[in-house]
C-alpha cells in the first residue's frame, strides 16, 4: 500500500491519532486551516505551515522567483485568514538544488518581503539546505486571534447561508495556460495567470468575518470549492447545497471558457488555489453580513448556497438537476 491508495486526507487521518499528549491547551489540532492553542487567557495562538515542491506545486521555468516567494507566503497567510486571525511572524525553510541561480533565490525573498510588509509580518527565521534536484520551500506562519473570534471548519449549522469572498476557478484557468504553454495574449488571460501566480490572502476579509454575529464556519479555498466545502461538511457533520448559477465566476473566466470550450462551473468546483474564504452564516444575519461586507470592501460577498443536514454535498444545476459533488478537488496522491 502507498499514499496513492488512501490519498492526502486519508493519510492525515491515519497519522492524527496519538498526536496530542498535552491536550489541555489545544483548541484545534490537526484538521483545520491552522492549529489553534491557548498561550494567554484571551488570546489564541495560530500556527500554519505549507510546503511548495518544484514539479508538484510549481514549475521553476514558469514562475518568477518574485511570484514564487510571494505565493509561498500568501498560501500560509490565507490559512491564518481562514481562522479569523492576524498574521504576525513567518519562518522560511528552503532546500536549494545546485542549478538554482542566486538571483532567483533573491527574487523569492523580494516577493516574500513585499507581501510580508503589506500585512506587517516579520520573517523571523528558517532553515537552508541543499537538494538533489528540486527546489523546495516551506513557510510557517504564526498568528493570533481573540478567543471569541476564532473561526473554524467545524461550526456550520443546517440552514446557514454559504458565501465566498471572491471569484472561483480563475487560478485553475491560469494553471491551464501554464501547463499547456498557452501565451497570455490578452488582458483577461493575463489576469487569470495573475490569479494563479499571485493569490491575494484575504486577511482583512477574515478579520471582518470573525467579528460578525452569526458567522459560523470558515475555510480558505486551496483545494477547490468541492473539496473545501467538503471539509466544512465533514468537520461540521452537515450537508450542503450549492447553486451552480450563483457560483461567482469572473468575466475573465467566462471568456476563457468560451474560447477554450470549458464549463466555468467545473473550473470553479474542481479548481484549487483561489484562496478566497468560504464562510457559513446564520440565515437571520446573513443579509446584514453581506451588506456590511460590501460597504467595507467595495466588493460583493457572494452567496452560493446553503448548509443542509443531508450529509451530502450537492450541486443544483439551473435546470434543477442535482449532482453529488465529490470532495476530490485537489487531493494529492489519490487516484
Ligand atoms: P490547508 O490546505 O488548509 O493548508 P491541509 O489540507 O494541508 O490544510 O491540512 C489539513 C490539516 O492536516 C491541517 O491541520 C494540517 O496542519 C494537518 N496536516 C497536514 N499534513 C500533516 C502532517 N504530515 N502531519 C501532521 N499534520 C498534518
Ligand atoms: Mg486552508
Amino acid at each position: 500500500m502507498t499514499l496513492k491508495h488512501i490519498g492526502e486526507f486519508g493519510f492525515i487521518r491515519k497519522i492524527s491519532s496519538g498526536c496530542l499528549v498535552r491536550p489541555e491547551s489545544v483548541i484545534k489540532g490537526i484538521g483545520d486551516d491552522a492549529a489553534a492553542f491557548q498561550t494567554d487567557p484571551e488570546l489564541v495562538s495560530l500556527v500554519t505551515t505549507d510546503l511548495l515542491v518544484e514539479g508538484i506545486h510549481f514549475l521553476r521555468d514558469s514562475i518568477s522567483g518574485f511570484d514564487l516567494g510571494y505565493k509561498s507566503l500568501a498560501v500560509n497567510l490565507s490559512d491564518i485568514a481562514a481562522m479569523g486571525g492576524t498574521a504576525r511572524e513567518a519562518f522560511v525553510s528552503i532546500a536549494i538544488p545546485d542549478n538554482c541561480p542566486l538571483a532567483y533565490l533573491e527574487d523569492i525573498y523580494a516577493g516574500m518581503k513585499k507581501l510580508a510588509a503589506r500585512f506587517e509580518v516579520n520573517i523571523l527565521g528558517g532553515d537552508t539546505t541543499g537538494s538533489r534536484t528540486d527546489l523546495i520551500i516551506n513557510v510557517a506562519v504564526y498568528g493570533t486571534v481573540a478567543q471569541n473570534e476564532l473561526l473554524s471548519r467545524d461550526a456550520a449549522q443546517a440552514g446557514d447561508i454559504i458565501f465566498s469572498t471572491g471569484f472561483l476557478g480563475d487560478s485553475k484557468a491560469g494553471l491551464h495556460l501554464i501547463i499547456n504553454g498557452i501565451a497570455a495574449d490578452s488582458e483577461d488571460l493575463k489576469q487569470l495567470l495573475q490569479a494563479h501566480l499571485l493569490p491575494q490572502p484575504q486577511l482583512r476579509e477574515g478579520r471582518f468575518l470573525a467579528q460578525q454575529a452569526g458567522l459560523h464556519a470558515a475555510i480558505d479555498t486551496s483545494d477547490g470549492l468541492g473539496a473545501d466545502l467538503g471539509h466544512i461538511v465533514e468537520a461540521s457533520h452537515v450537508g450542503a447545497r450549492i447553486c451552480a448559477d450563483k457560483i461567482p465566476v469572473s468575466k475573465n473566466l467566462e471568456s476563457f471558457c468560451a474560447r477554450f470550450n470549458f464549463d466555468p462551473v467545473d473550473f470553479a468546483v474542481s479548481g484549487g488555489e483561489d484562496y478566497t474564504l468560504l464562510c457559513t452564516v446564520a440565515p437571520d444575519t446573513a443579509d446584514k453580513v453581506a451588506a456590511d461586507f460590501c460597504k467595507t470592501f467595495q466588493k460583493p460577498l457572494f452567496p452560493i448556497g446553503e448548509i443542509s443536514d443531508s450529509g451530502r454535498l450537492e450541486l443544483i444545476r439551473p435546470d434543477g438537476r442535482r449532482l453529488n459533488v465529490s470532495a476530490s478537488g485537489w487531493n494529492h496522491f489519490k487516484e
